[in-house]
Protein backbone atom coordinates (compact mmCIF):
# COMPACT_ATOMS: atom_id res chain seq x y z
CA UNK A 1 0.00 0.00 0.00
CA UNK A 2 1.47 3.30 -0.69
CA UNK A 3 1.69 6.51 1.44
CA UNK A 4 -0.73 8.08 -0.11
CA UNK A 5 -3.76 5.28 0.46
CA UNK A 6 -2.32 4.62 3.60
CA UNK A 7 -2.84 8.29 5.02
CA UNK A 8 -6.58 8.10 3.32
CA UNK A 9 -7.17 5.77 5.33
CA UNK A 10 -6.27 6.73 8.39
CA UNK A 11 -8.13 9.95 7.50
CA UNK A 12 -11.32 7.19 6.78
CA UNK A 13 -11.08 6.25 10.63
CA UNK A 14 -10.89 9.50 11.82
CA UNK A 15 -13.86 10.70 10.01
CA UNK A 16 -15.48 7.36 11.29
CA UNK A 17 -14.92 7.88 14.35
CA UNK A 18 -16.32 11.42 14.50
CA UNK A 19 -19.30 10.59 12.53
CA UNK A 20 -22.67 10.26 14.51
CA UNK A 21 -24.60 8.27 11.89
CA UNK A 22 -22.66 6.46 9.59
CA UNK A 23 -24.98 5.30 6.33
CA UNK A 24 -23.03 2.62 4.11
CA UNK A 25 -23.64 1.97 0.27
CA UNK A 26 -22.16 -0.57 -1.40
CA UNK A 27 -21.72 -1.93 -4.80
CA UNK A 28 -20.14 -4.47 -6.57
CA UNK A 29 -16.36 -3.67 -5.74
CA UNK A 30 -17.02 -5.27 -1.60
CA UNK A 31 -18.45 -8.61 -2.96
CA UNK A 32 -15.04 -8.67 -5.77
CA UNK A 33 -13.29 -9.46 -2.60
CA UNK A 34 -15.61 -12.51 -2.38
CA UNK A 35 -14.87 -13.94 -5.62
CA UNK A 36 -18.29 -12.70 -6.74
CA UNK A 37 -17.47 -11.37 -10.53
CA UNK A 38 -18.53 -7.57 -11.09
CA UNK A 39 -21.21 -7.78 -14.22
CA UNK A 40 -19.90 -5.02 -15.52
CA UNK A 41 -16.22 -5.93 -15.82
CA UNK A 42 -14.72 -7.40 -19.02
CA UNK A 43 -14.68 -11.37 -19.18
CA UNK A 44 -17.15 -11.33 -16.69
CA UNK A 45 -19.85 -13.90 -17.80
CA UNK A 46 -22.68 -11.29 -17.20
CA UNK A 47 -21.35 -9.36 -20.39
CA UNK A 48 -21.39 -12.47 -22.73
CA UNK A 49 -25.28 -12.29 -23.39
CA UNK A 50 -27.50 -9.52 -23.62
CA UNK A 51 -30.39 -8.71 -20.66
CA UNK A 52 -33.32 -10.19 -21.58
CA UNK A 53 -35.56 -7.49 -20.35
CA UNK A 54 -38.64 -7.74 -17.79
CA UNK A 55 -41.44 -7.76 -20.41
CA UNK A 56 -39.45 -10.60 -22.47
CA UNK A 57 -39.43 -12.31 -19.67
CA UNK A 58 -42.73 -12.16 -18.61
CA UNK A 59 -44.23 -12.88 -22.01
CA UNK A 60 -42.00 -15.50 -23.10
CA UNK A 61 -42.01 -18.45 -21.84
CA UNK A 62 -38.24 -19.63 -23.57
CA UNK A 63 -36.96 -16.28 -22.57
CA UNK A 64 -37.85 -17.71 -18.98
CA UNK A 65 -36.05 -21.11 -19.65
CA UNK A 66 -32.97 -19.00 -21.24
CA UNK A 67 -32.98 -16.97 -18.28
CA UNK A 68 -33.00 -19.50 -15.81
CA UNK A 69 -30.46 -21.47 -17.58
CA UNK A 70 -28.39 -18.67 -17.27
CA UNK A 71 -28.92 -17.55 -13.82
CA UNK A 72 -27.87 -21.19 -12.56
CA UNK A 73 -24.55 -20.86 -15.04
CA UNK A 74 -23.90 -17.52 -13.09
CA UNK A 75 -24.72 -19.24 -9.20
CA UNK A 76 -21.97 -21.95 -10.19
CA UNK A 77 -19.29 -19.54 -10.72
CA UNK A 78 -19.37 -18.43 -7.12
CA UNK A 79 -21.01 -20.90 -5.54
CA UNK A 80 -19.48 -20.32 -2.01
CA UNK A 81 -18.97 -16.74 -1.33
CA UNK A 82 -18.55 -15.98 2.21
CA UNK A 83 -18.72 -12.61 3.45
CA UNK A 84 -15.20 -10.64 3.55
CA UNK A 85 -13.67 -8.28 6.04
CA UNK A 86 -15.46 -5.23 4.12
CA UNK A 87 -18.84 -7.20 4.68
CA UNK A 88 -17.58 -7.57 8.30
CA UNK A 89 -16.61 -4.12 9.08
CA UNK A 90 -19.86 -2.72 7.75
CA UNK A 91 -21.77 -5.66 9.84
CA UNK A 92 -19.82 -4.06 13.39
CA UNK A 93 -20.73 -0.93 12.40
CA UNK A 94 -24.44 -1.94 12.26
CA UNK A 95 -24.26 -3.87 15.43
CA UNK A 96 -22.79 -1.03 17.34
CA UNK A 97 -25.29 1.19 16.57
CA UNK A 98 -23.16 3.39 14.16
CA UNK A 99 -24.86 2.56 11.42
CA UNK A 100 -28.63 1.92 10.95
CA UNK A 101 -28.39 -0.46 8.10
CA UNK A 102 -26.56 -0.75 4.74
CA UNK A 103 -27.79 0.27 1.56
CA UNK A 104 -26.48 -1.66 -1.41
CA UNK A 105 -26.79 -2.58 -5.13
CA UNK A 106 -25.74 -5.95 -4.54
CA UNK A 107 -27.90 -9.08 -4.97
CA UNK A 108 -25.66 -11.45 -3.24
CA UNK A 109 -27.33 -11.48 0.04
CA UNK A 110 -24.01 -11.04 1.60
CA UNK A 111 -24.03 -8.34 3.61
CA UNK A 112 -27.08 -10.63 5.18
CA UNK A 113 -24.93 -13.12 5.49
CA UNK A 114 -22.08 -11.59 8.07
CA UNK A 115 -25.06 -11.08 10.55
CA UNK A 116 -26.67 -7.92 10.04
CA UNK A 117 -30.58 -8.38 10.00
CA UNK A 118 -32.69 -8.32 6.97
CA UNK A 119 -34.67 -5.36 7.49
CA UNK A 120 -31.60 -3.01 8.29
CA UNK A 121 -30.16 -4.47 4.78
CA UNK A 122 -32.05 -2.26 1.61
CA UNK A 123 -31.43 -4.00 -1.51
CA UNK A 124 -32.14 -1.36 -4.67
CA UNK A 125 -31.48 -4.22 -6.95
CA UNK A 126 -33.01 -7.18 -5.17
CA UNK A 127 -31.98 -9.96 -4.37
CA UNK A 128 -30.66 -13.40 -6.25
CA UNK A 129 -30.54 -15.81 -3.61
CA UNK A 130 -34.25 -16.73 -4.13
CA UNK A 131 -36.95 -16.35 -6.30
CA UNK A 132 -40.16 -14.90 -6.07
CA UNK A 133 -43.87 -15.61 -7.65
CA UNK A 134 -44.69 -12.04 -9.86
CA UNK A 135 -48.30 -12.88 -9.05
CA UNK A 136 -48.55 -13.64 -5.16
CA UNK A 137 -45.07 -12.87 -4.24
CA UNK A 138 -44.55 -16.09 -2.37
CA UNK A 139 -40.74 -17.08 -1.84
CA UNK A 140 -39.88 -19.80 -4.36
CA UNK A 141 -36.14 -21.68 -3.56
CA UNK A 142 -33.64 -22.15 -5.75
CA UNK A 143 -32.56 -25.52 -5.44
CA UNK A 144 -36.05 -26.82 -5.47
CA UNK A 145 -36.75 -24.61 -8.88
CA UNK A 146 -33.14 -25.65 -10.43
CA UNK A 147 -33.66 -29.48 -9.24
CA UNK A 148 -37.27 -28.70 -11.11
CA UNK A 149 -35.91 -27.09 -14.42
CA UNK A 150 -33.03 -29.35 -15.11
CA UNK A 151 -34.97 -32.16 -14.96
CA UNK A 152 -38.13 -31.03 -17.14
CA UNK A 153 -36.51 -28.00 -19.07
CA UNK A 154 -39.55 -25.91 -18.31
CA UNK A 155 -39.26 -22.69 -16.31
CA UNK A 156 -41.17 -22.76 -13.11
CA UNK A 157 -45.02 -21.71 -12.59
CA UNK A 158 -45.81 -20.77 -9.20
CA UNK A 159 -47.29 -23.81 -7.13
CA UNK A 160 -49.70 -21.61 -5.34
CA UNK A 161 -51.59 -19.47 -7.85
CA UNK A 162 -49.68 -20.78 -11.05
CA UNK A 163 -48.06 -17.17 -11.95
CA UNK A 164 -44.68 -16.61 -13.44
CA UNK A 165 -41.75 -17.12 -10.89
CA UNK A 166 -38.78 -15.17 -11.35
CA UNK A 167 -35.30 -14.72 -9.38
CA UNK A 168 -35.96 -11.73 -6.57
CA UNK A 169 -33.75 -9.48 -8.87
CA UNK A 170 -34.39 -6.32 -10.05
CA UNK A 171 -34.24 -6.53 -13.89
CA UNK A 172 -33.15 -4.67 -17.05
CA UNK A 173 -36.58 -3.07 -17.69
CA UNK A 174 -38.38 -3.94 -14.12
CA UNK A 175 -39.51 -0.66 -12.16
CA UNK A 176 -37.22 -0.09 -9.32
CA UNK A 177 -38.67 -1.39 -6.16
CA UNK A 178 -40.34 1.66 -4.60
CA UNK A 179 -40.86 0.48 -1.12
CA UNK A 180 -36.68 0.03 -1.10
CA UNK A 181 -35.95 3.18 -2.68
CA UNK A 182 -38.05 4.90 -0.21
CA UNK A 183 -36.43 3.64 2.63
CA UNK A 184 -32.91 3.90 1.29
CA UNK A 185 -34.09 7.99 0.62
CA UNK A 186 -34.70 7.93 4.61
CA UNK A 187 -31.81 6.07 5.51
CA UNK A 188 -29.73 8.61 3.12
CA UNK A 189 -31.26 11.59 4.80
CA UNK A 190 -30.25 10.69 8.05
CA UNK A 191 -26.81 10.55 7.40
CA UNK A 192 -23.32 13.10 8.72
CA UNK A 193 -21.37 10.63 7.17
CA UNK A 194 -22.27 8.72 3.54
CA UNK A 195 -20.07 5.66 2.77
CA UNK A 196 -19.72 4.50 -0.49
CA UNK A 197 -18.26 1.00 -0.74
CA UNK A 198 -17.32 -0.94 -3.72
CA UNK A 199 -19.69 1.09 -6.09
CA UNK A 200 -18.28 3.10 -9.21
CA UNK A 201 -22.30 4.42 -8.79
CA UNK A 202 -22.83 4.69 -12.75
CA UNK A 203 -25.96 2.79 -12.74
CA UNK A 204 -29.36 5.35 -12.01
CA UNK A 205 -31.08 5.90 -10.13
CA UNK A 206 -29.30 3.76 -7.06
CA UNK A 207 -25.96 6.11 -7.28
CA UNK A 208 -27.82 9.25 -6.88
CA UNK A 209 -27.84 8.20 -3.45
CA UNK A 210 -24.69 9.77 -2.77
CA UNK A 211 -25.65 13.31 -4.32
CA UNK A 212 -28.59 13.47 -2.10
CA UNK A 213 -27.02 12.65 1.36
CA UNK A 214 -24.11 15.37 0.39
CA UNK A 215 -26.90 17.91 -0.74
CA UNK A 216 -28.29 17.36 2.74
CA UNK A 217 -25.28 18.28 3.94
CA UNK A 218 -23.46 14.65 4.93
CA UNK A 219 -19.54 14.12 4.79
CA UNK A 220 -19.27 12.16 1.49
CA UNK A 221 -16.48 9.02 1.30
CA UNK A 222 -15.62 7.25 -1.74
CA UNK A 223 -13.61 4.06 -1.23
CA UNK A 224 -13.40 2.39 -4.27
CA UNK A 225 -10.79 1.00 -6.62
CA UNK A 226 -11.35 2.85 -9.78
CA UNK A 227 -12.20 6.61 -10.13
CA UNK A 228 -16.37 7.60 -9.98
CA UNK A 229 -17.84 10.41 -11.43
CA UNK A 230 -18.74 11.49 -8.12
CA UNK A 231 -15.10 11.53 -7.00
CA UNK A 232 -15.08 15.52 -7.87
CA UNK A 233 -17.78 16.20 -5.05
CA UNK A 234 -16.71 13.68 -1.99
CA UNK A 235 -15.10 14.50 0.45
CA UNK A 236 -12.54 11.98 1.03
CA UNK A 237 -11.36 9.29 -1.73
CA UNK A 238 -10.00 6.42 -0.97
CA UNK A 239 -8.27 4.15 -3.68
CA UNK A 240 -7.68 0.51 -2.87
CA UNK A 241 -8.76 -2.76 -1.68
CA UNK A 242 -12.40 -2.17 0.24
CA UNK A 243 -11.45 -5.26 3.08
CA UNK A 244 -7.91 -4.18 3.58
CA UNK A 245 -8.95 0.10 3.89
CA UNK A 246 -12.09 -1.33 6.83
CA UNK A 247 -10.35 -4.45 8.52
CA UNK A 248 -9.70 -2.88 11.63
CA UNK A 249 -13.35 -2.36 11.80
CA UNK A 250 -13.78 -5.97 10.94
CA UNK A 251 -14.53 -8.42 14.11
ZN1 LIG B 1 -47.92 -17.09 -7.02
Amino acid sequence: MDEETHEAIEELHAMLDRARVIVPFTGAGISTESGVPDFRSPGSPWMVNKPIPFDVFVSSREARAEAWRRKFAMDDHCPDARPNRGHRALATLVAEGRAPGVITQNIDGLHQASGIANEAVIELHGNGTYATCLTCSWRHELAAIRQEFEASGEPPDCLICGGVVKAATISFGQQMPQRQMLRAHEMTLSADLYLVAGSSLVVFPAASFPVVAKRNGAKLVILNREPTDLDPIADLVVRGEIGAALARLAN
